[in-house]
């Protein structure tokens, strides 16, 4: 994915977990990506990280006849992750390592983009009609943020039936399995699935602040219920999580980490320390060096947009 909804300004993302569990709804934004429309729910002004997830939209579920709903140009990205994960179609990644690989359902996509990698995401020619799915950015730390770029695919992640449900580990850990993702802090990635009757209770990582996303049917949080269109922060010190179905059957996103001790600006497409370093990128990418191409897409890339320096909110 590409943030070129919500450009211009520099944001500065700092961690501000609740040492105590707590439930806070932080709802999406509505947006557009080419003519996606999409649910921006991280970063929000009123919470920027969750351990080291600094980006979060979801899109779909829609159905199409014809055509690309997903066509995300060529577009370069520093210093994070981009996690791909799919509940229904196909999202087709082409990058400047030469690397391609189709998102689908079980499938995950997992770029390191380090010092800088470029890449396009489409879908794909006789997709089936539907796209559902969301995508979400790791901050990486400083000792490895300047490290290679690297894309993974991962069609065998771990799964375990639990009483009412099913996990699937994305990356970290969880009940004991533990995903082949690489990962550079401490952090979690869930799909939970539950049943039609019976309460799941998820073990969670007691140092970990958490949040935890409704991805389709509805769901009841102890005894709250979850709304589809917001993120829940659920603070540290918890556990365990107790999800309950309220009518179908649900499917959630749980994210989480050790709070990220680093503040980190963004913009545009980089995740980075600096302004002097978002400037570089953004030159870098304009003048052709650096990224490299993405032979494989067809079509004009990204321009970045104009870069005004202004000081960045706190
Ligand atoms: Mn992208």
């Amino acid at each position: 994915m590409s943030n070129h909804a919500l450009v211009p300004d520099v944001e500065r993302c700092t961690a501000a977990p609740n040492a105590r569990p707590t439930l806070e709804a932080l709802p999406g934004r509505l947006s557009a990506l080419g003519g996606l429309p999409i649910r921006r729910l991280l970063p929000r002004s009123q919470r920027r990280l969750v351990g080291p997830w600094c980006f979060l939209d979801a899109y779909g579920p829609l159905t199409f006849a014809a055509g690309k709903p997903m066509d995300v140009a060529p577009h370069p990205h520093i210093g994070l992750q981009t996690v791909s994960w799919l509940l229904a179609g196909q999202v087709l990644h082409h990058d400047s390592l030469g690397c391609a690989g189709r998102a689908e359902p079980g499938v995950l996509n997992l770029m390191t983009a380090g010092r800088g990698i470029a890449h396009s995401e489409e879908t794909p020619p006789g997709s089936a009609g539907q796209l559902h799915g969301v995508q979400l950015w790791v901050a990486l730390p400083e000792a490895t943020r300047a490290g290679a770029p690297a894309f993974d695919q991962h069609r065998a992640l771990p799964g375990a039936a639990l009483d009412g449900g099913h996990v699937t580990v994305l990356m970290g850990q969880c009940a004991g399995l533990r995903s082949p993702a690489r990962a550079f802090s401490p952090l979690v990635a869930l799909e939970v699935a539950l049943s039609a009757s019976g309460t799941l209770v998820l073990p969670l990582d007691f140092e970990f602040e958490h949040a935890v996303l409704v991805l389709s049917g509805t769901c009841v949080l102890e005894t709250r219920p979850l709304a589809g269109d917001a993120l829940y922060y659920l603070g540290c010190g918890r556990r365990e999580l107790r999800l309950t179905c309220a009518h179908e059957p649900a499917r959630l996103l749980l994210l989480g980490g050790a709070p990220f001790d680093e503040t980190i600006l963004m913009w545009w497409n980089f995740v980075a320390r600096s302004t002097d370093e978002i400037v570089a990128a953004r030159e870098d990418w304009q003048s052709g060096s650096r990224f490299g191409d993405v032979a494989a897409y067809t079509g004009a890339r990204l321009p970045a947009p104009a870069f005004v320096a202004r000081p960045v909110p706190r």
